[in-house]
């Protein structure tokens, strides 16, 4: 942001927000730029216009809002920051579809966004903290704990930005689709991550259909709860990973503090409440949980309850022990499911080769400069 000579003062001082103190645009709603355009003594409709540059045309900076006056461009710059994301790394799948972004945010920590094209539509998976508490054992975001929160400015800008870099490379497949299973445990940074997803789902935001948002938990109990209260139509999936306690804690540790019976419970009260479908997810661990007692286990576990199940192959992570069954495991462990009446989809392997499973860009970066 640039302070400019010809500046004019605020029209009223003690609506000046402190230095250091501005908020995000990216993180802003429509009534919340309502409200600065207000004190700024604008007319209403340029919140909208405040709204279309930050969420739709990706500026990187107030001074490019150029059908804003110089002075209201410099009035807004001293009430709200655009701080958008650094992008320092953007590395495509030679076997897939894939491509992932390492950002840099305005401290230095990275983050990772990852980009997988369909036929039609681009996915786009998103981060919402820098590493995870939770520690599953199999994955490369909890192996150095939590660093921090994002803000939601810092998760919707993710969008923003490769939105903007999929349009610039004249793709003409839209991002219509976003999947909150990037690094982080999404419902441990609630407030964050449900303001992202409303300015991602917004007509003024990003206009994301809520149906096409997903957000992915590891089993957080009492989130689930709250979310089934919030009235919206996001898809939320539940990564399961064992159909018992004593598997289960062995590579989800949060299992200890919400077994299955009190998730379950949890889970059914979320689909009782909202009538949305669960989507469960479960990542195929060789000897770990692709036994044939696992599939009979999560039949007697789901088969009744209105459900999909996603079975996910591995995406190994150097330095842990943990690897993906063969095929012929993996479809007769599928084929066990399907006989038990269990509805389901595999997903496919994408992007070995960039490590695009959730966190291990930022580890392979932070072992390469560490
Ligand atoms: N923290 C949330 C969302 C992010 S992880 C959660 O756990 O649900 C998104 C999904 O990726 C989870 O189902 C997680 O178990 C899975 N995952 C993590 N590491 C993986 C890996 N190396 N290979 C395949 N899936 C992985
Ligand atoms: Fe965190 Fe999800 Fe990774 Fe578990 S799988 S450590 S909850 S990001």
């Amino acid at each position: 942001m640039t302070a400019q000579k010809t500046r004019q003062k605020p029209k009223n001082q003690a609506d000046r927000k402190p230095e250091g103190r501005k908020p995000e645009l990216r993180g802003l709603t429509l009534p919340e730029i309502s409200r600065i355009v207000d004190e700024m003594n604008e007319p209403a409709y340029r919140a909208g216009q405040i709204a279309s540059w930050v969420y739709k045309k990706a500026a990187g900076s107030v001074d490019e809002m150029t059908n804003l006056s110089k002075s209201l461009r410099t009035e807004l710059a001293d009430r709200a920051s655009l701080n958008p994301l650094t992008p320092v790394r953007r590395s495509k799948s030679r076997h897939g579809p894939t491509t992932k972004y390492l950002f840099e945010l305005q401290d230095g920590q990275k983050v990772e966004t990852v980009l997988i094209g369909g036929s039609r539509r681009n996915t786009l998976c998103i981060s919402t903290q820098v590493g995870c508490a939770i520690g599953c054992r199999f994955c490369a975001s909890g192996l150095e704990g939590l660093v921090r929160n994002m803000t939601s400015a810092e998760i919707v800008d993710q969008v923003v930005q490769v939105k903007q870099q999929v349009m610039l490379a004249g793709d003409d497949r839209p991002i219509n689709n976003i999947v909150v299973m990037g690094m982080g445990e999404p419902l441990a940074n609630y407030r964050q991550v449900l303001r992202a997803v409303r300015i991602i789902n917004a007509d003024w935001g990003l206009g994301i259909g809520a149906r096409k948002i997903t957000l992915s938990t590891s089993g957080l109990v009492p989130k689930i709860y709250q979310l089934a209260e919030e009235k919206i139509q996001f898809e939320l999936s539940v990564s399961l990973h064992a159909a018992d306690d004593r598997t289960r804690t062995s590579i989800v540790p949060l299992n200890r503090r919400f077994p299955l019976k009190q998730l379950m419970k949890a889970c059914r009260h979320y689909t009782g409440t909202t009538d949305r479908i669960i989507t469960y997810e479960y990542v195929l661990l060789k000897g770990v949980n692709d036994r044939f007692q696992d599939a009979e286990n999560l039949v007697k576990l789901l088969k009744k309850d209105k459900c999909k199940l996603n079975l996910i192959p591995y995406n190994q992570v150097q330095g842990l022990p943990y690897e993906t069954p063969d095929e012929h495991r993996r479809t007769a462990f599928a084929d066990a499911l399907r006989a038990g009446g269990l509805q389901l989809t595999i997903r496919r392997e994408r992007g070995r080769d960039i490590d695009a499973a959730c966190g291990q860009l930022r580890l392979a970066e932070s072992r390469r400069s560490g």
